[in-house]
């Protein structure tokens, strides 16, 4: 009786403590800075990027995984064509960073492909969730697959995208760095002198983000 009780108030500590230590390494780990790109384990990063900045990246990621760019690689936007070339296919390249895609666009990205005589494209889509369906030729990147994917870039520092500017307790300047949580983290300019680390403030109204001449298809 004693013995049985011993053993479940024994294996339940294991089980909870080893949740709870687990939790709580996983916290700081995702709250540390990322120093490269490949260290970001959140798609939600790339939403808050502006489409200059989400178009190098995928530019340079391109590159590492061996595609050779001809022209602009992004469907419909110059006169003439670019292409993503790798193996003797042609790729064109399609996003959308805030707004989910729906089947009815998939189809239309297809259409448009085909006039360019693309043999497939690259659909990105920062979000959790993308259609899971596509027409033959379109390779869906979101989610965790869009991570993994620009998983390569492990010399590529994040950009930060919030620009603010907060002192520390130190009196120094906080930095803007990117957590692995793909989140904006304050980082003290004295480290490793001073450890300040910490989340910004909320803003206090969330601001809307309009790019003038970008097209329908990218958001
Ligand atoms: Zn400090």
């Amino acid at each position: 009786m004693w013995v049985t009780l011993f053993v479940t108030i024994f294996w339940c500590a294991v089980v909870f403590g080893g949740k709870y230590l687990y939790r709580s390494w996983r916290r700081k780990y995702y709250l540390l800075p990322a120093h490269s790109v490949n260290e970001i384990a959140n798609v939600d990063y790339y939403r808050q990027l502006s489409n200059a900045q989400f178009e190098s990246l995928v530019l340079a990621t391109l590159k590492e995984r061996g595609y050779t760019l001809l022209g602009e690689p992004w469907l419909g936007r110059t006169k003439e064509q670019g292409y993503a070339w790798r193996k003797g296919k042609k790729s064109v390249i399609c996003y959308r960073l805030t707004r989910p895609l729906n089947e009815q666009q998939l189809v239309e990205i297809s259409k448009k492909a085909h006039l360019v005589q693309a043999h497939s494209v690259l659909v990105l889509s920062p979000l959790a969730q993308v259609p899971k369906s596509a027409p033959i030729g379109l390779k869906i990147l979101g989610g965790n697959k869009l991570v993994r994917w620009f998983s390569v870039l492990d010399m590529v520092p994040p950009v930060a995208t919030h620009g603010v500017e907060e002192k520390c307790e130190c009196g120094s300047l906080l930095k803007e760095r990117v957590s692995r949580a793909g989140q904006p983290l304050l980082v003290c300019s004295m480290y490793p002198d001073c450890r300040v680390m910490r989340q910004p403030a909320e803003p206090a109204a969330p601001t809307l983000r309009i790019e003038p001449g970008s097209n329908a298809l990218i958001a």
